[in-house]
């Protein structure tokens, strides 16, 4: 079905796959090899010339992970997309993809922790700035701290733990004015919500460990290309770099854009950094996913209503001091939220807890169905005090530039009765107030 134009929720459930080239079978196979036959020698010569495609070894390539990329490309609109072993690995082998031989990532302090974290540990070692704008719902603050070897613009298309939303369209614009891609990590609003390369961003990373799994039972991460952005553009002169291991049936060393024209970065990223660096998504972690994709829309909807409600609740709650979600009468991102997330801005918020350390631990402690937990976008709600456990990585100064204040209870909402849920809150609040 891969060449005709059918509906997301038709994608999300049979999207990428034929049964009838699995032997008839109607859930999608787990190939359990780590291997593959060869064949003979001259199939072996076309193989490694790449004018024919084969399984070589599941590092590489897997068909049930194949499966999986080649489903959620469709569900993004996208020529492309690559699977890994992690969220993570998605992240860093696309920016370290971006910025091979030194230069700058222009990003905000809205992150994922272990985002932020990699890029104060791990990317200045290896020779890349990480320029950060202050107020990322400025776009002028991004147009003004791109210099001559910033590779790319990075956000976060809701980010966690705030639910900031970013104004992707005008990103966009703002990159490709300098010849730059926009990268846009969109985890927490998933393609149901937000189909970012529509508004023109050029690499989109998940961890698909959250909602478009769904069910927190396998880690997974996936990097998709939209395949319009000109990396012979002259600022990636590494993607036009020769090499001996892309050489045609003549011997002949090309580079990764005449070998895979529709999707040099993802090439590029799978023969490099998934092959060496070697984060593979495991075959049996594939078949979850796709398992979990295929009620994506349905469980993220119920999940936007159950949290609307949470929201509703919360904004008269005595205990609550803030809220952040687009959904709260006090969002700044109400707007954004509109144009880009009309289905509704996700589950994920955050909220301020009134009171002492010691109530907001009562509270934690006292929750009956959230589970406390780091995962989020699960089937489950789940709770985490943020500046403490996921964010905790950073330093009070980088907490308030991320602007994680230290009362912040950050809830991603599960689908669970909506009554239940709010009684369970409830109860937590009255038991921490009496403290
Ligand atoms: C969890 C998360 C990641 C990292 O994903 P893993 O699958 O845990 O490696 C990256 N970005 C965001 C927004 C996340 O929530």
């Amino acid at each position: 079905m891969a060449n005709e134009q059918f509906a997301f929720d038709t994608i999300k459930v049979r999207g990428g796959y034929d049964p009838k080239q699995h032997n008839n079978a109607s859930s999608v196979p787990i190939y359990q090899t780590a291997s593959y036959d060869l064949g003979d020698t001259k199939r072996v010569a076309k193989l490694f010339s790449f004018s024919e495609f084969g399984y070589l070894y599941t590092r590489i390539g897997n068909p049930t992970v194949a499966v999986l990329e080649q489903r959620i490309a469709a569900l993004d609109g996208a020529a492309g997309a690559l699977a890994v072993g992690s969220g993570m690995a998605a992240v860093t082998y696309t920016l370290l993809n971006l910025t091979e031989g030194g230069g700058r990532i222009l990003t905000t302090p809205q992150l994922y922790g272990g985002t932020i974290d990699s890029f104060k540990k791990i990317y200045p070692k290896f020779g890349i700035a990480i320029d950060q704008v202050e107020n990322s719902a400025d776009p002028d603050e991004f147009r003004k701290a791109i210099k001559p070897d910033t590779k790319a613009i990075y956000v976060e298309t809701i980010s966690n733990p705030n639910a900031v939303v970013a104004d992707v369209e005008t990103l966009a614009n703002i990159a490709h004015k300098h010849g730059i891609p926009l990268v846009v990590d969109n985890t927490v609003a998933t393609p149901y919500l937000l189909n970012p390369i529509k508004y023109g961003a050029d690499i989109v990373v998940y961890s698909a460990t959250k909602a478009l799994g769904g069910h927190g039972n396998a880690i997974a991460g996936l990097i998709v290309e939209s395949g319009k952005f000109n990396w012979a553009n002259g600022k990636f002169p590494h993607f036009l770099e020769p090499y001996h291991t892309l050489r045609d049936i003549n011997g002949k060393e090309r580079n990764f854009l005449e070998v895979f024209p529709e999707t040099p970065f993802l090439f590029r990223v799978r023969l490099n950094y998934l092959a060496y660096f070697g984060a593979a998504l495991s075959p049996t972690d594939a078949y979850l996913i796709l398992l979990g994709l295929e009620t994506l829309s349905e469980r993220v909807a119920k999940q936007v209503a159950n949290t609307e409600k949470i929201v509703g609740y919360l904004e008269g709650q005595q205990g609550v001091s803030w809220i952040k979600h687009p959904a709260a009468k006090m969002s700044l991102y109400r707007q954004l939220a509109e144009k880009y997330l009309p289905k509704g801005a996700g589950s994920l918020l955050s909220f301020g807890f009134n009171g002492s350390n010691e109530q907001l631990d009562k509270f934690i402690d006292s929750v009956r169905i959230f589970s406390y937990q780091a995962n989020l976008g699960d089937a489950r709600s789940l709770i985490i005090n943020s500046p403490k456990t996921t964010h905790g990585e950073l330093t009070p100064t980088e907490q308030k530039l991320a602007d994680i204040s230290p009362d912040t209870i950050r809830l991603s909402v599960g689908l669970e009765d909506a009554a239940d849920l709010i009684a369970d809150l409830d109860q937590a609040f009255k038991k921490a107030l009496a403290v």
